[in-house]
């Protein structure tokens, strides 16, 4: 197979660098600084393919009403950037949990979608946002051995606080996540204790910090083992807490889209879940006003409001893309370096997408 070689300026882990990458059989083989002969220049960047470890659809479409809408969900945030997308499943009944997990299979063999992340249903009543009351219940680990048994599930959100929650999270064969829970810090100690990595969009879901009770975000952020999820649209958390996290918890922040089905899609009504929702200024919420419901996000508009907010743009790439490929144990990819997938994001300077490359071939651009 010929290489190809791109120019324009790297996004690499430690800042950027004006430099070249070759490309061959789907991997990057070299990489280096100045220029060379033959290559396709962009003047722009060249930023990894991001990650996304947690969304929920995009595009008009979600990886909970089946193969086709799922698949339209994917190739939405593809064409926009996110090479790597794990499909977020919300609380529903048991039957219904296994036939959406069932229906992801194959876009899980096909590699469309790195996984399934069950977002409870196993949460907190009084911390769970758009989840519907009828289906939130206790940890059942036999209900939850019959999901998991399916195949291609990567991530669970658990609230460590719930009777039999640590027992589920040190028992889980793949990433614990703390997440729609009112837990104390003591109680989500207790489940990074048994197991737990990631918090599920911190800040959100979660009982606010009290200056006498951190409570799960705190005990998150303070704890090394912990990568800290954020969903960076502006209505979810402010640009202060933004900052905050990405100073207390440096290497350790994933910025996630938590995406719905109306991402990319104008304002109207749309469903997620069984929850009728509203979209009005991209502002994604439950038609009663109660809750948000997830966002309008794209990833890299995420990483473009990190920047907005005063992160530097390598650290915000970087939490698009090597982070929480660390977080769901992909070592094959999140950096540009020797040796990784060629999944590139080639931008302008304003971190518009030019195109979109998914293991050295096209995987759409978004005009
Ligand atoms: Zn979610």
């Amino acid at each position: 197979m010929t290489a190809t070689v791109l120019s324009g300026t790297l996004i690499l882990p430690d800042g950027p660098l004006d430099g070249w990458l070759r490309i061959e059989d789907g991997l990057i083989t070299d990489l280096g600084s100045g220029t060379v002969a033959g290559a396709q220049h962009t003047d722009g960047y060249l930023l990894p393919g991001l990650v996304d470890m947690h969304c929920h659809g995009g595009g008009g479409g979600a990886f909970e009403v089946g193969e086709t809408a799922a698949r339209r969900a994917a190739a939405f945030h593809a064409a926009h950037g996110t090479t790597t997308v794990v499909a977020s499943l919300g609380s529903t009944t048991h039957p219904a949990l296994l036939d959406q997990v069932r229906a992801l299979a194959p876009l899980v063999r096909d590699q469309t979608i790195a996984g399934v992340h069950l977002e409870g249903p196993y949460l907190s009543t009084t911390r769970r946002g758009a989840h519907s009351l009828d289906h939130v219940r206790t940890p059942d680990s036999r209900e939850l051995a019959e999901v998991l048994a399916v195949g291609g599930v990567r991530m669970v959100t658990v609230a460590p606080e719930l009777p039999g929650a640590a027992e589920m999270i040190a028992g889980l064969p793949c990433v614990a996540a703390l997440g729609h829970t009112d837990a104390t810090y003591a109680q989500a100690t207790a489940g990074i204790a048994a197991g737990a990595t990631v918090a599920t969009h911190l800040f959100n879901g979660m009982r606010p910090v009290h200056h006498r009770d951190g409570g799960v975000a705190v005990a998150c952020l303070e704890d090394e083992q912990v990568t800290c999820e954020l969903i960076c649209d502006g209505h979810h958390v402010s640009p202060e807490m933004v900052r905050l996290a990405f100073r207390a918890a440096p290497g350790r922040v994933a910025l996630i889209t938590d995406a719905c089905v109306a991402a990319g899609m104008p304002d109207g009504d749309y469903r997620v879940g069984t929850e009728p929702v509203r979209v009005v200024a991209g502002e994604v919420r439950t038609t009663d006003g109660r809750s948000l419901a997830g966002s309008g996000l794209t990833l890299l508009a995420a990483v473009t409001n990190a920047v907005r907010f005063g992160i530097a743009l390598a650290d915000a790439v970087h939490a698009a893309s090597a982070v929480p490929a660390a977080a769901l144990g992909l070592a094959d990819r999140g950096r540009l370096a020797v040796g990784l997938r060629a999944d590139l994001v080639v931008t302008d300077r304003a971190l518009h997408v030019r195109r979109v490359l998914r293991q050295g071939r096209s995987a759409g651009s978004a005009a």
